[in-house]
């Protein structure tokens, strides 16, 4: 103790002379803590001015499948039974909105699977839970609230309207949500996500229908699974058709033809 109140009052002047070092390791740290641009030391830094953040290029709608916002925003803060889990956002039944993860941050929502070209789905989108149990209808709030929600991540990060889909079309082996509850139309006619012509054109002769699926994105490894999530985004419903039939085909025509 004694040598410490001795250590303490020859400080004072050791204080002085130790506070240009202290402001010193002060700013080391600061600096060290700021995130300063990754430069490779292999390469001369010749930096230049057009560049921007890589941002997100899709949307992935899940239902969070639990009883309520604030069993979900537990989960979504720690864990459910496969690990450590988040999205970017949360939307109550009431429309109430909640943020967990930064825009420009790769949130653990997607898992395993792909859409399109896209096979590191959680590095490529935004996540967005709705507060549903899996059986029970969307309330309007939810969904106007979702809209409004579309309208902002569309415009603020410039991503394209049509990129939105389901979890279960990402990942169609695994998961079903939101479920064929969900309103896609309903989506589609404020503007978001596709949805085919009110009165489906005839397919030409020669029309991969299947073909057609894989263009749109859904992973093909296993045909039947995309075909169940195909039909449970398109046509409201649970499905176990191991092939596809001429309204999907009409369908997925209208989807994917050109614009005309
Ligand atoms: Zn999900």
């Amino acid at each position: 103790m004694r040598k410490l109140a001795n250590g303490s009052r020859g400080g004072c002047n050791a204080g002085m002379r130790m506070r240009p070092l202290l402001v010193l390791l002060f700013l080391l740290a600061i600096t060290a803590c700021t995130h300063a641009p990754s430069r490779n030391p292999m390469a001369q830094w010749v930096p230049s001015a057009n560049h921007n953040a890589r941002q997100a290029i899709l949307i992935v709608l899940h239902a969070t499948e639990q009883e309520s916002v604030e069993e979900s925003l537990l989960t979504l803060r720690t864990r459910n039974s496969g690990g450590r889990v988040s999205a970017h956002y949360l939307v109550g039944r009431k429309g109430d909105l909640y943020q967990l993860v930064s825009d420009e941050h790769r949130a653990w929502h997607a898992g395993g699977g792909r859409w399109g070209t896209i096979t590191d789905v959680n590095a490529s989108s935004i996540g967005i839970e709705l507060d549903n149990n899996g059986v029970d209808p969307f309330s309007p709030a939810q969904i106007a609230s979702l809209i409004r929600l579309l309208d902002d991540l569309c415009t603020r990060l410039d991503i394209p309207r049509t990129q939105i889909i389901a979890h279960a079309d990402m990942a169609p082996t695994r998961k079903r949500d939101p479920s064929r509850l969900f309103p896609w139309k309903q989506l589609a006619d404020a503007g978001f996500g596709r949805w085919p012509e009110a009165v489906l054109p005839e397919t030409p002769a020669g029309f991969d229908a299947m073909q057609a699926l894989r263009v749109l994105g859904y992973p093909m490894d296993d045909p039947a699974a995309a075909i169940r999530a195909f039909r449970r985004h398109f046509r409201g419903m649970e499905s176990e058709a191991e092939a596809l039939d001429a309204n999907d085909a009409r369908i997925l025509f209208s989807l994917t033809r050109p614009a005309r």
